[in-house]
């Protein structure tokens, strides 16, 4: 016997360490620990697991610790295992470190062996109860334990039900019970070579190894990589054994699942479900459909009231919602199991508020408990409230958010579908556990049967998913891959919308709205910015963007990227003008044009941001973006080359038909006549000869200006070295805006800057003129106009030669998009698509560094430019505004390294207020306050 304790019993089991016990274990430990009614048992550590998954077998000595905790339950409760006069039964649960849902195994009434079931027959009197168990019993070990396919049972039960004419597995009797057992035996035999073993310790052994291998089955890899569980989060499964209790021992027994808040809305009252005379399992899969708590009140009233004393003090002691199972046995209440609520952000909101209100948290923990990435869902669409559509069918409220899409009746098409991009709604009578992967696929998930604490509605609530449940008017047949609701017929391939929020599932797409905040959203994210250091910007174009920015709570615009003013249809005939021109003076002449509406765009985005800093970026792509493609200039003069003979061939066709076809000739002579009469008309002006040469014009532009990596090329402050006077435009209608603000009695704070900039001799020349504008809008206006003048630092050169520019800039702002291209040699515009799932499949890189800031990296550029940036300059001001500024482990590192703000889209600006707080928070003392 080695000298590791393998075995822990739950009285003595450390209720932190979920590493080594899991989360389930540790959990019971802590119940137990604390009073509850916890039925007893113990836990088999996570390291057992790692030396089973390690040396193929169970180490040794293992099972002569569980033998000697197997006589400790015997003990406590009376019975025996493997004993005929009253015998003990167990589940063997699964359970690692971190929650994963239904993705391991778990058995259930382990022990039953024909003098066992004897045993309880006699004790209970319930002859149908026994043999339901042990029916159950050897199809779930079967399964898990031995291999055996699941359906192989299934038909065998389907058949039994048919030979007796039982509509519902609750119809068949007892001897129908003993029947089918008897057939579940068999099928074990034919499959596996071997009886059915009845030795109780065989049967523990073999489950305990059968569970630790679904720690390495698919759905659990597939999970594990889904959410990005790393072997430092969780690491192996530990097995807990557990003495079973009965929910279906009589009308005097029940089970069900709560949550001890609403996790759909947050609302403070206990939230579930439950069937009588039933077990676990029944409510999970939703083979029945269960009843809300709030029944129990009239039906058990005495238990409801111990029910409702157990979910407070659960919250009490964990200061956190938690999501409980239970079981009555015979009129008495047994706590199974619990763990933090999954809830969806509304909820998280609400909770985290009204806990902090009733003293249950602390602010930081409030604002701790919220994952920034989830308050996303607030931002789910609804269906628009202007849509009056009937509903197909209707089912439970799921998880909340409408999602339209084609419908899908099996994980796997839904799995290939969705890779190939389409908008899928996995439709199915219920969701099991390997259907994981079409959950990551589906825009939303409908199933026909199950409540609201089904599979498919927790998997759903926990991504974050629209889900409708139990829409019991549809029939679906995944066979035939049909699905009737009354006459209708949905098919594969046909657009549903299921609104999650009402269950309510329509026929069709239908459009949808973007939600609006609450308060409580508004009062947690007021609570982040306090405590956050980071300020949070966002990137907006136009005014629009920069009111709706501001509703979300950003306390400035971090990045107007002005060519998006320039492509607005009005603007780019303008645009396209000054590019064509041969001449400073004919491009002057379109600039001239552009300036007051350049000027309106940012008078508008001042207004909007009164008060706060607005930083308007000069203009950075390259000039051919503004202008057609050569391929289709060259595909447009071709066509209006064959004008002419178009109109020669539209001529000669009245004869021609005529020999072929008199009626029709006939028919359309008179509107031939006059077609052509009008194109001859047209013809004689010779006005696609001007066209033609025009667009001849353009095509030799386009050529001269083509260049081989346009990203690398004639853009950004280039641009402005080239053409000084369309930086001299921008940098006119920017000063000249904020005069008219000011005047207006707006608070206007512009902030100047130069992108692509790679060397302070660059910056200087733009400098120079800010300077010399500056000086004639002061005049123009009699106004002194104050503002910022600042660089992008996106170019690798920039990040080393930081100190200089920090002579001529007063800001730093990292484009990190280009930053991640330049460093990396990535072309951002293909990598994603083209090698970077190869290098995330092969262990290469984590994350899409597009997405998620590469610290080791770019991130040390970073530090390296802030810290040379900060020795000319002390207190320069510096921020980000690549996409990496809405994402919160990249947010943290920008705390970390002492930028002053982050700027992202309007729509992530709570985020990353949230995810500024958690950075906040992080540190070591956190934010200081309670
Ligand atoms: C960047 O490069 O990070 C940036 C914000 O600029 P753009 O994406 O417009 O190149
Ligand atoms: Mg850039």
């Amino acid at each position: 016997m080695g000298s590791k304790q393998w075995v822990f019993a739950f009285g003595e089991g450390d209720g932190r360490n979920k590493m080594l016990l899991g989360g389930k274990g540790a959990n019971l430990c802590e119940m137990t620990q604390i009073g509850l009614n916890v039925p007893p048992g113990f836990t088999v550590t996570t390291e057992a697991c790692l030396a089973y998954l390690d040396q193929g077998a169970l180490p040794a000595g293992l099972m002569d610790e569980v033998h000697a905790h197997m006589r400790r339950v015997e003990q406590a409760t009376g019975r025996t295992f493997g004993g005929a006069e009253n015998p003990l039964l167990v589940s063997v649960r699964s359970g690692s470190s971190m929650s994963m849902p239904g993705m391991m195994d778990t058995i259930l009434n382990l022990g039953l062996n024909p003098a066992t079931l004897a045993g309880i027959i006699r004790q209970t009197g319930n002859e149908r109860f026994a043999w339901d168990a042990y029916r159950r019993f050897i199809q779930l070990y079967g399964k898990i334990a031995l291999g055996v396919a699941d359906e192989l049972f299934d038909a065998r039960m389907a058949a039994v039900k048919k030979r007796h004419a039982a509509a519902q597995d609750i119809d068949l009797t007892a001897a129908h019970l003993k029947e089918l057992a008897g057939e579940f035996l068999d099928v074990v035999k034919q499959q596996t070579g071997r009886v059915f073993p009845d030795d109780p310790y065989e049967q523990l052994d073999v489950a305990t190894q059968a569970v630790f291998r679904s720690w390495n089955g698919k759905r659990a890899i597939d999970y594990r990589k889904q959410f990005r569980i790393t072997k430092d989060m969780a690491n192996g499964t530990a097995v807990n054994v557990v003495a079973m209790v009965f929910g279906n021992m009589g009308d005097d027994s029940a089970t069900g699942v709560g949550f001890t808040r609403n996790p759909g809305t947050g609302e403070r009252v206990v939230y579930g479900e439950y069937l009588t005379n039933a077990q676990g399992e029944d409510v999970v899969a939703g083979i029945r459909t269960p009843k809300p708590i709030a029944e129990m009140a009239a039906e058990m009233p005495d238990l409801h009231r111990q029910l409702m004393e157990l979910a407070a003090k659960l919250e009490s002691h964990y200061h956190e919602v938690q999501d409980f199972e239970f079981t009555i046995e015979r009129g008495r209440l047994y706590c199974l199991q619990t763990r933090n609520g999954k809830m969806n952000a509304l909820a998280m909101v609400r909770t985290s508020v009204e806990m902090l209100a009733e003293g249950l948290i602390s602010r930081d923990q409030a604002l701790l408990r919220v994952q920034p990435q989830i308050l996303e869902q607030l931002l789910v669409p609804q269906l628009s409230p202007a849509f009056k559509g009937t509903p197909l069918a209707t089912g439970l409220p799921a998880s909340p958010g409408a999602a339209s899409g084609m419908i899908v009746f099996d994980a796997d098409t839904a799995e290939i579908r969705g890779k190939a991009g389409e908008k899928l709604i996995l439709v199915r009578e219920e969701t099991k556990p390997e259907d994981i992967h079409g959950f990551f696929a589906a825009q939303g998930i409908l199933t026909s049967r199950g409540g609201k604490t089904s599979h498919a509605a927790v998997v759903a609530r926990g991504m974050g998913k629209p889900c409708v449940s139990g829409a019991e008017s549809i029939v679906v047949d995944v066979h035939t891959k049909t699905a009737h609701v009354g006459p209708a017929v949905l098919r594969e391939g046909d657009i549903i919308t299921i609104d999650g929020s009402t269950g309510n599932v329509y026929f069709g797409e239908v459009p949808t709205v973007e939600v609006s905040f609450s308060q409580d959203m508004a009062t947690l994210l007021a609570w982040a910015d306090e405590v956050a250091r980071l300020k949070v910007r966002a990137n907006a174009d136009a005014p629009h963007d920069a009111q709706r920015a501001r509703e979300f709570g950003a306390q400035g615009i971090g990045l107007c990227r002005t060519e998006r003013m320039f492509n607005a249809v009005d603007r780019l005939p303008i645009v396209q003008e000054m590019i064509l021109s041969e001449t400073v003076e004919e491009r002057r002449h379109a600039l001239d044009r552009l300036l007051p509406i350049q000027k309106e765009d940012f008078k508008g985005i001042f207004k909007a941001m009164d008060g706060l800093p607005v930083t308007v970026r000069l203009l950075d792509p390259p000039m051919h973006e503004f202008l057609p493609t050569a391929a289709q200039l060259e595909l447009e003069i071709t066509h209006l080359r064959h004008f002419r003979e178009a109109i020669s061939a539209l001529q000669e066709m009245p004869e021609t038909l005529k020999l072929l076809n008199p009626r029709l000739h006939h028919q359309y002579e008179e509107s031939f006549g006059r077609l052509m009469d009008g194109m001859t008309e047209f013809r004689d002006t010779h006005l696609e000869d001007d066209v033609i040469a025009r667009k001849e014009v353009v095509l030799k532009k386009v050529k001269a200006m083509s260049e081989v990596n346009p990203m690398l090329g004639h853009r950004g402050v280039r641009l402005g070295i080239t053409y000084p006077e369309i930086y001299e435009m921008q940098i006119r209608a920017i000063l000249e805006a904020a005069a008219e603000c000011l005047r207006d009695g707006i608070d206007v704070q512009p902030e100047i800057m130069v992108p692509q900039v790679a060397t302070v001799e660059e910056l200087k020349r733009i400098h120079s003129y800010v300077e010399r504008i500056r000086a004639e809008v002061g005049r123009k206006y009699a106004i002194e106009v104050t503002f910022k003048f600042g660089s992008m630092i996106e170019v690798v050169r920039a990040c080393v030669r930081a100190a200089r520019l920090a002579e001529t800039a007063e800001f730093f702002s990292f484009g990190t998009n280009d930053l991640t291209q330049a460093t990396f040699s990535f072309s951002r515009e293909d990598a994603e698509n083209k090698f970077l799932p190869d290098y995330y499949d092969a262990g290469i890189l984590q994350d899409n560094p597009f997405e998620v800031l590469d610290v080791k990296g770019v991130g040390e550029l970073m530090k390296l430019a802030v810290s040379l940036g900060r020795g000319t300059r002390a207190g320069l001001k510096v921020g980000i505004c690549g996409e990496h500024g809405g994402e919160p482990s990249s947010i943290r590192f920008c705390h970390h390294a002492g930028l002053d703000y982050v700027s992202c889209s309007g729509p992530r600006v709570p985020i990353a207020r949230l995810a500024a707080a958690h950075a906040r928070l992080g540190e070591a003392g956190g934010s200081g306050s309670a």
